[in-house]
């Protein structure tokens, strides 16, 4: 049955439905009763097709296929459900090509007579093929398409859909939609059908995964579980989750589409505010930190420590959390700063004054580089006072007996800061009383994948701090699972509050408005909006390939007048030979600058394979002025600290993140220079949304507005540089463009919250189930409800 818009949803459209919302969470219906299952599929002799059930289940689909769609990450029928489309193309009826409109769109099949592959540089070439039926020939062009020699060849049948243009007098299409065809087969009649878009790959076109799609769609369907009761779809006039998910992917017509669209896009968007809701609900609830007291003698006391005055936008910041550091509720802030705007000594402040109340705090780092300059500059402020300062890395533990006497300080709380990695989260670590826990860089763990830390005081409770999105990395995950199972069976013994400690996270990244609302909904953000005195902005220009010699003439001569530079590449080492895509590299580089552009300078190379002792010794030498010139990967992207350090290049530009060459060009201008700090992208701008995205960050320096930027040309899929940030995908919600669901999805999302916190009524079983199946046992669901 179809949805029709504006009409309301009868009781018949809902009956069925067990489904569940796939692609945040399948919910996969097991065990059924085996008449249920028979219902399903009367005829077929095989076992029936289940959501869990291997790809390779379904009726045409081999292990050729099988392979291509695991490409796609696509293994199981749920998978495959949850793959949808990411437009719809009218199938126009294909004439000969001789009919082709000029300047239209149109659709046409011919044999491939000749093919040719044009340019040179593996990225750049172009793929020509002449395809011809009775009536005439006509060009097809692929461009960065070199690839395609392996799949198309002279004499296969092709049809192609796109736009037609006169080139030498011959009709010509660029980048067309293709498929192969049967020899035999008759061409379709086609009465203008909206067809869905897949992402596809070379050997998996999108017209094949819908012949797949359609094998197993009406098959499954009514096994997905609508984690949303009937009743709440039809007060806000959207369909039910299996119908949903027929019609985005066979949709009559656009607005079909669009109501499909409309319904997943706000399934995703409740169920992540659902986890924020209850996430906050559960720290305000269920978690009880030290509250902390302050007063303007222990400020001046703390503030004596720092060798600067505090900017207003410091001494702002450094309010908000001393007041939330005040209760029992404990703190969940997030602190944004652009990249050298002082985070780190608002954090010390923060620490100091768990300290100042005889408590611990901890500062954790993403990079072991990173934390030891906390220690190195927090150990410089602190000289001469009594505070107890460790510095725990991976690399430093290896089970030494000294490594042993520190774990055993930490615990008798014979130490009072910890600076730290990840190392800082193993099983060892076990605090006294820690009070403050800082989170540096958070960006770099995972957006909300927050730490879980040990206490030991007798009791030996446990408060997890594992928001939504913790389990993706696996080394948290682990802990995450670990204190979660303390958690249990400490509240099996008393409904008490678990202890907390107070969580400050950092983050250069800056995050807009619109996002923060999204993802860091259970945080209050603070911002420093300021830099320290004293810093003159960065000039940034983007330059062609073609102008590198230039580049590096320039960068040798500031670099002889007692400069330094960092040159940044996306690639350790030279791919294989015929790889589709050479990049420029950070050893060949090493090598160039050395003996050609740098000559009489000191050269260096740093990236990600080198072994830790041997990277911080490379940047030692960088700090000391030893090295001028660092050739590295993004590496260096966080936390490095070189004042001396005002030329930047980074090539191949195109291929960062804004957010990233924002960072990453925060690594220069940070000392107060007489020369101007210059930071140069050499790009050559290949599509037009990498010369809008090279344009907006040469054009600003201020985070926000090119973290605005960033989301508005790339959207929020990979705002944050990686698809690693921990955050269940969005696959159909858009931000900003959505914001008007998000809205909704959070107002439901707290009344929900507000109502049934522990979605104990029988009417949120589904939802609770998908919640619990998305976000573990993170979410504080256990204790509630
Ligand atoms: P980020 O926010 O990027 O972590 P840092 O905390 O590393 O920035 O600070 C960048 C630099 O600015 C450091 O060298 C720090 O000592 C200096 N700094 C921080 N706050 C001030 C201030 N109020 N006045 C002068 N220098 C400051
Ligand atoms: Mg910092």
């Amino acid at each position: 049955m179809r949805f029709h818009v504006g009409k309301a949803y009868d009781d018949s459209d809902v009956n069925g439905y067990q489904g569940a919302d796939g692609r945040l969470s399948i919910i996969v219906a097991m065990g059924k009763s085996p008449d249920e299952t028979a219902a399903t599929s009367p005829s077929l002799p095989m076992a029936p097709l289940r959501l869990a059930s291997r790809v390779c289940d379904i009726d045409g689909v081999g292990p050729a296929k099988a392979r291509r769609l695991a490409r796609l990450d696509i293994r199981t029928v749920a998978d495959l459900i949850r793959h949808v489309p990411l437009r719809y193309e009218r199938q126009f009826a294909e004439g000969t090509i001789n009919d082709l409109p000029m300047e239209g769109v149109g659709t046409a099949r011919g044999i491939v007579v000749a093919t040719r592959t044009m340019g040179v540089g593996r990225g750049s070439q172009r793929f020509i093929a002449t395809l011809q039926d009775h009536t005439t020939s006509l060009s097809l062009v692929w461009f960065n398409a070199g690839y395609l020699r392996k799949s198309i060849h002279p004499g296969m049948k092709l049809r192609v859909t796109g736009k037609v243009k006169a080139f030498n007098g011959y009709p010509q299409m660029s980048n067309p939609r293709w498929e192969p065809i049967d020899q035999e087969a008759e061409p379709d009649r086609v009465d203008d059908r909206l067809r869905p878009i897949y992402p596809a790959t070379e050997d998996l076109p999108s017209a094949r995964i819908e012949e797949i799609v359609a094998a197993a769609l009406g098959l499954v369907a009514d096994q997905l579980v609508d984690p949303l009761p009937a009743e709440f779809c039809r007060q806000r006039n959207m369909p039910p989750l299996a119908q949903a998910y027929r019609l985005i992917h066979q949709p009559a017509d656009e607005e079909e589409a669009g109501v499909a669209r409309r319904r997943l896009a706000y399934n995703e968007l409740l169920l992540l505010q659902m986890g924020i809701a209850l996430k906050r609900h559960y720290n305000q609830t269920m978690l009880q930190a030290p509250p902390l007291r302050f007063s303007p003698a222990i400020d001046r006391h703390i503030r004596q420590r720092f060798p600067f005055t505090l900017t207003p936008a410091q001494d702002r910041v450094v309010g908000e959390i001393v007041s939330d550091l005040s209760h029992a509720t404990p703190m969940n802030r997030l602190l944004q700063g652009d990249v050298g705007s002082g985070k780190t000594v608002v954090a010390l402040h923060a620490l100091l004054l768990a300290v100042a109340n005889r408590k611990q705090g901890a500062i954790m780092t993403p990079t072991e580089l990173l934390a030891e300059q906390h220690f190195l500059s927090i150990q410089r402020m602190l000289e001469g006072s009594n505070v107890r300062l460790a510095l725990l890395t991976g690399s430093r533990r290896g089970g030494t007996s000294q490594h042993a006497a520190m774990m055993r300080q930490i615990a008798a709380g014979k130490i009072d800061i910890v600076v730290g990695t990840q190392a800082l989260l193993t099983e060892t670590v076990r605090f006294a009383d820690l009070a403050v826990v800082v989170i540096d860089e958070q960006h770099r763990f995972g957006v909300l994948q927050r730490a879980a830390f040990r206490q030991d005081k007798r009791d030996a409770s446990v408060a997890t701090k594992a928001a939504p999105g913790a389990t993706s990395g696996k080394k948290t995950a682990g802990n995450t699972a670990h204190a979660n199972t303390a958690t249990n069976a400490n509240n099996i013994a008393a409904t008490a509050t678990h202890r907390s400690p107070h969580y400050l996270v950092m983050t250069a990244t800056p995050i807009p408005r619109t996002l923060s609302l999204t993802v860091f909904g259970d945080l209050d953000v603070s911002v420093i909006d300021q830099l320290p005195p004293g810093r003159s902005p960065i000039v940034t220009r983007v330059v062609g390939p073609a102008k590198s010699d230039d580049v590096y003439q320039y960068v040798a001569k500031r670099c002889a007048g007692g400069e330094q530079a960092y040159v940044v590449l996306p690639a350790i080492e030279g791919a294989e030979e015929d790889a589709p895509i050479q990049l420029k590299n950070v050893l060949d580089h090493e090598k160039l600058l050395r003996e050609k552009y740098c000559r009489g300078l000191t050269v260096e190379a740093v990236h990600g394979r080198l072994k830790t002792a041997e990277r911080e010794a490379i940047m030692e030498r960088f700090r000391a002025n030893e090295t001028q010139v660092l050739v590295a990967t993004t590496v260096i992207e966080v936390g490095v600290d070189v004042p001396n350090a005002t030329v930047m290049v980074i090539e191949h530009a195109e291929r960062f993140g804004l957010a990233q060459l924002h960072q990453l060009r925060g690594r220069i201008g940070r000392g107060v220079h007489k020369q101007q700090s210059v930071c140069v992208l050499i790009s050559e701008p290949v599509t037009e949304e990498a010369r809008k995205r090279l344009d907006a960050i040469a054009g600003s320096m201020d985070g926000f507005r090119i973290a605005e930027a960033d989301l508005e040309i790339r959207g929020m899929g990979d705002f944050f540089g990686t698809r690693q940030h921990g955050l269940p995908p969005l696959r159909v919600a858009e931000i900003p463009k959505d914001m008007d669901l998000l809205r909704m999805a959070r107002r439901d999302a707290a009344a929900l919250v507000a109502e049934d916190p522990g979605l104990a009524g029988e009417s949120h079983r589904a939802l609770r189930q998908v919640l619990l199946q998305q976000y573990g046992q993170t979410l504080g669901l256990i204790d509630v409800g």
